[in-house]
């Protein structure tokens, strides 16, 4: 049945686990399936007997998923341990304050105890969801965030479709935000109901126990199962969510009109901070946005706790029509909408913020939906807005679900706030390391299949930026992207169309000479991240000359039509995206010392270089004051670069007299060529692409000359003949 969890658990794989592996791997089937839980939701936990390190003696320790990570990716060490003793002590420190429950001072307190409860000095920090599986008496404890369950949490009849649903089975709970008390209440929930294998935690999700652990796995999945086929019995079919409104142009108009929109709208949801954007547009998404229902759900915001923080309180719906096709209304929509989401946040920040609440943070919405076209969904990094688009995509399913069952219903606001802006959650995000200087940024790196450029994508991508590799060698730029995404990893979050469910990096293929393929990478770029805010071009090409150090005239028309004109295409379609975006961005073309040295052999390319340092010039002032352009001027890197090739290695070291033997290796040849140009600088060292990436690194970020343009760096070395004058 659709929506129904499939139980994939193995006794060959459990048999052969200790207990704290056997709660990982139940933890991972749980999290692997998208109908159980949400990324970074639900925990799970196993209460195991251990030999305590220092008395030796048999201790009861509560394993559970601790803060951060989530359920799919969790390992041994995502799981912090407690002593059960120490941490059941703390009810009596709990219920001896004069003031307790919700939402008071003490609750905030005990968070900070657990870690006085560590078992074996685990430094995994509890998860605030520890007590719930401390105070629940069965050995093994599934928590989690079904759509299906949740459908049912969320619904005004949420109590009677429980019991409707699971007989006595399974206990409805009232909302609570999650703590100290809420794991009172379920202690107390097991006292009355000692048959009880669960509950449904009311606008939140779903607890369930058993002293076996695959048993409990397997409750999980019948529980939710259950959920699954009360909400397909009533499925509205046509007339989900009210029935259709609008429809949805087909994919080719849908992505020329995304298109349209991402970099302006990406511009203005960055009016405080630069965003990243993922691009949602499935069947179940465009049958919300196109229905009848989608104003008033979108209106009453999602429903699950842990969502508010990246979906914010409620996302941006505009209505616009798709069948007039209308950008230039869309637009307007979308600027009034945006104007009135700001007010309209600001209003419940001032409506439900506390005494010390901590300051309002970005006004702008980080879901917005648009008829036609889908949603798309903005956060700090690629990841975190894959992660908003997932939650967005379950607050649809959950709205399916209980508008089926009943009605759905949304948290009341000052619950929501006091969500979003908790204290510990503020403390959580103060505590997170400092943003790196690039985070935030989309940069392109233009000729990233190998050399200079290869060795700039990974130099921008160790800064944070979410790196586009182009090369003409589509495979070459996948590779380079391909070693990016496998050293920072995809991150989480499971969401996106096509390209927009990247990770840190992709890779696309274009020829910088033909303006259609140019403008069709950048489009791949905008649609996988929202937009662009850098773009660096180490792309050009060498001809060697022959012996009379002439080349062929249409060689001659190559050699400028890369080196001059492709980087000013590039400039020239990139400026599109910097305009719609009105976001400050950086333009970094590579030019060569040969540009200012005149001498004899290669023509061709010094003419072309000392166009293209004119044009560097002429950037500038063409695309200011929004783009900074600059360019760095390398001389002589002879390693890794695709434009030494083994031929030209050798008549080099033929016209300089370099002692060299036909049978030496590629490597060996290449080092007496760098080793000798190395000679000749000032500095008398080799000039290396990591030298040439750290200058490029330098003119691209918006921190460290940001007021410097139309400039050229040369990173030579020390050449006294190359000296700009
Ligand atoms: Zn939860």
């Amino acid at each position: 049945m659709k929506n129904h969890p499939k139980n994939r658990w193995q006794d060959s794989v459990a048999k052969t686990l200790d207990p704290v592996a056997r709660l990982v791997y139940r933890s991972n089937l749980i999290g692997e399936d998208p109908t159980l839980t949400n990324t970074g939701g639900g925990n799970t936990s196993s209460k195991i007997t251990e030999k305590d390190p220092l008395t030796h003696q048999d201790a009861e320790v509560l394993w559970v998923k601790g803060s951060g990570g989530d359920l799919r990716t969790a390992k041994r060490d995502g799981f912090s341990s407690l002593y059960m003793e120490k941490l059941k002590g703390l009810q009596k420190n709990y219920l001896g304050s004069k003031t307790k429950g919700p939402k008071t001072q003490i609750e905030d307190d005990m968070v900070g105890a657990y870690a006085h409860c560590t078992f074996n000095l685990n430094p995994r920090p509890s998860s605030i969801d520890t007590p719930l599986h401390g105070f629940v008496p069965a050995r093994h404890v599934d928590h989690t965030h079904p759509n299906a369950a949740i459908s049912l949490a969320a619904c005004a009849k949420g109590k009677e479709l429980t019991k409707e649903i699971y007989g006595d089975e399974v206990i409805w709970t009232e909302w609570q935000r999650p703590g100290f008390d809420l794991g009172l209440i379920l202690e107390k929930l097991c006292k009355d109901h000692p048959k009880a294998k669960g509950a449904i935690m009311g606008q939140h999700g779903l607890i369930n126990w058993h002293e076996d652990d695959k048993k409990c796995y397997e409750l999980t999945l019948e529980l939710v199962g259950r959920a699954a086929e009360a909400i397909e019995k009533k499925d509205r079919g046509e007339k989900t969510f009210g029935g259709e409104k609008y429809k949805s142009p087909g994919e080719k108009e849908r992505k020329a009109l995304w298109l349209s929109i991402l970099p302006w709208l990406r511009g203005k949801v960055s009016s405080q901070q630069r965003m990243i954007g993922t691009v949602q547009e499935n069947a179940t998404i465009l049958r919300f946005v196109n229905s009848k229902d989608a104003p008033r759900l979108a209106e009453m915001g999602t429903s699950c706790p842990d969502h508010f923080l990246r979906t914010k309180i409620k996302p941006l719906y505009v209505p616009w029509d798709p069948a007039t096709g209308d950008v230039a209304k869309l637009r307007s929509l979308l600027q009034e909408g945006l104007e009135a989401y700001r007010a309209d946040y600001k209003k419940y920040y001032e409506k439900c913020k506390r005494k010390d609440s901590p300051a309002m943070r970005d006004p702008n919405p980080t879901v917005v939906l648009i008829p036609g076209l889908g949603m798309v969904a903005w956060g700090k990094s690629k990841s975190e807005s894959r992660v908003t688009a997932e939650f967005y995509n379950c607050a649809v399913e959950v709205m399916r679900g209980a508008e089926a069952l009943d009605g759905y219903i949304n948290l009341p606001q000052q619950e929501a706030f006091d969500i979003e802006y908790w204290q510990l959650e503020e403390a959580k995000l103060r505590r997170m390391p400092p943003e790196q200087e690039l985070a935030r940024q989309v940069i392109a790196v233009v000729g990233a299949g190998s050399g200079i450029g290869k060795e700039t994508a990974h130099r921008l991508a160790k800064e944070g930026a979410s790196i586009v590799c182009v090369d003409l060698n589509e495979k070459a730029a996948q590779e380079t992207s391909a070693e990016l995404v496998k050293k920072l990893g995809e991150g989480i979050g499971v969401a996106g169309r096509g390209i927009s469910g990247c990770g840190p990096a992709i890779g696309l293929g274009a020829n910088i000479v033909d303006r259609k393929s140019v403008a069709e990478m950048l489009g791949e770029a905008v649609y996988a991240y929202g937009g662009i805010d850098g773009v660096v071009v180490t792309a050009g090409i060498f001809v060697p000359p022959d012996l009379e150090g002439r080349i062929p005239d249409e060689k001659w028309a190559q050699t400028f039509a890369i080196n001059v004109t492709g980087s000013y295409v590039v400039a020239d379609e990139a400026n599109k995206i910097f305009k719609a975006q009105g976001l400050p961005a950086s333009l970094v073309l590579t030019t060569s010392v040969n540009a200012v040295v005149a001498k004899k052999g290669s023509l061709a390319y010094d003419t072309s270089k000392a166009a293209a340092n004119h044009l560097v010039r002429e950037l500038a002032i063409e695309l200011s004051p929004l783009v900074r352009v600059n360019a760095v001027a390398p001389a002589t890197v002879v390693q890794g670069s695709a434009m030494f090739p083994r031929d030209r290695v050798m008549a080099s070291l033929a016209k300089y007299k370099i002692p060299f033997s036909e049978k030496e290796g590629d490597e060996e040849l290449r080092t007496r060529l760098a080793e000798f140009y190395a000679k000749r600088t000032l500095t008398q060292s080799p000039i290396t692409p990591a030298d040439q990436a750290e200058a490029a690194f330098l003119l691209v970020s918006g921190k460290r000359f940001p007021r410097t343009t139309g400039q050229v760096i040369h990173v030579d070395g020390g050449l006294a003949d190359g000296f700009l004058r």
